[in-house]
């Protein structure tokens, strides 16, 4: 069987936490999360990198900074994780999903303006399968209007928009490093923050709402609880894993992208039959290979291709079943405008085995099972 995801493995995972235990640091903020917040602020061009246990965590982080209050609006897309909505649900906002672009499945940025009110407070651009939403618009809607921007960029480690690192340009960006994610830490993400009085104010939220971080640098003699916080900090055991990982990062990414490659150009003549949809990359662009997926007709000749996979030891995913149609988002949000994209999306995306290490000969075998599927 080919799998779906593998959780990356670079070499040296072991090795390293087993320096992080030998440091007797395996608390947070230890010498492996300093190290992987540095290699990120310097990847990135943020200003500051922390890391989180999750990129939910992330998230409900960055909604905490940008104040969002009950009544608060926030602007999203449907297409997504659950997580994306849920730390805004969390401090009491009402969602306003808006449909997606049919190229590359991010939020639509013509759509943003007419959905926004006086109530609106923060849009969340989810740069979906790591392949950058229309930025240079969405900021200049934000600036406009007075809104923050919080890049849900969980699948966008490593990928680029007219340069700049996906998660960089809002006021906060957030990453995954889940083990489906291209870097791994098991458990974990990172929030990137561009203001420096916001990211103080993030090390305090992040340390259950103490001065411990400006304790630990010697810049107030004791520590106290000076604002409501929350322990989003992972241990150091973890950030080993993830370090071993990011120091491989160019590796990783190359071979992801091998793979990408091989799938695209074997499967461009289906899509040029008009048989099926591959993914678009703006020329503005520079992705991670995060996902491979292809856009089928229907829900039936999906449900039909994942089977037929399946038989032929191929296993394909879908997502995601669109917020706005779920019982919680039918609670907590309204769709905007128009459904041309999101529930089509929803319904025809298959996405296929995807992950660092995977064989030419595996991505040949998945390809031409497709290709024999549709013959
Ligand atoms: C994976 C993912 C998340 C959640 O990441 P965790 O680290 O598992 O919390 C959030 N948003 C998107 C778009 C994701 O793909």
């Amino acid at each position: 069987m080919i799998d779906f995801n593998v959780p990356p493995y670079a070499g040296k995972e072991i090795e390293y936490i087993q320096q992080a235990i030998a440091n007797r640091k395996i608390c947070g903020d230890g010498p492996f999360t300093k190290k992987c917040d540095k290699w990120l602020e310097e990847k990135t061009g943020t200003y500051r990198a922390l890391l989180t246990t999750s990129c939910t965590q992330a998230l409900e982080l960055a909604a905490i900074l940008a104040d969002v209050k009950p009544g608060d609006e926030v602007i999203l897309p449907s297409f997504t994780f659950v997580s994306t909505a849920n730390a805004f649900v969390l401090r009491g906002a009402r969602l306003v999903f808006v449909d997606i672009r049919p190229d590359t499945k991010n939020i639509d940025e013509n759509l943003i303006e007419d959905a926004i009110t006086d109530k609106t407070k923060v849009v969340v651009p989810v740069h979906y399968a790591g392949v950058g939403c229309e930025m240079d618009t969405i900021l200049d809607i934000a600036k406009r209007h007075g809104l923050t921007v919080v890049e849900d960029a969980a699948q966008g480690v490593m990928a680029t928009y007219k340069g700049r690192a996906l998660g960089s340009m809002g006021d906060y960006g957030c990453f995954s490093f889940h083990e489906t994610k291209n870097y791994s830490m098991g458990e974990g993400g990172a929030i990137l923050i561009k203001d420096k009085a916001k990211s103080e104010e993030a090390e305090v939220i992040r340390e259950k709402g103490t001065d411990r971080s400006r304790f630990l640098r010697g810049q107030v003699d004791k520590y106290s609880w000076v604002t409501m916080g929350s322990s989003y900090l992972p241990s150091d055991m973890n950030a080993a894993y993830l370090y071993a990982q990011l120091e491989m990062a160019e590796e990783i990414n190359r071979d992801r992208l091998a793979s990408w490659d091989r799938y695209y150009e074997r499967l461009k003549p289906l899509e040029d039959k008009g048989i099926v949809q591959l993914p678009v990359i703006p020329e503005e662009c520079e992705h991670n290979a995060h996902m491979f997926y292809l856009v089928t007709n229907s829900l039936e000749e999906r449900t039909k291709l994942i089977s037929y996979l399946k038989e032929n030891d191929v296993c394909a995913v879908f997502h995601y079943v669109p917020l706005h149609s779920a019982k919680a988002g039918l609670k907590y949000g309204t769709f905007h405008g128009e459904d041309r994209y999101t529930t089509r999306t929803g319904d025809c995306l298959v996405r296929m085995p995807m992950y660092y290490g995977l064989t030419e000969a595996e991505v040949e075998h998945v390809c031409k099972k497709i290709t024999e599927f549709y013959a």
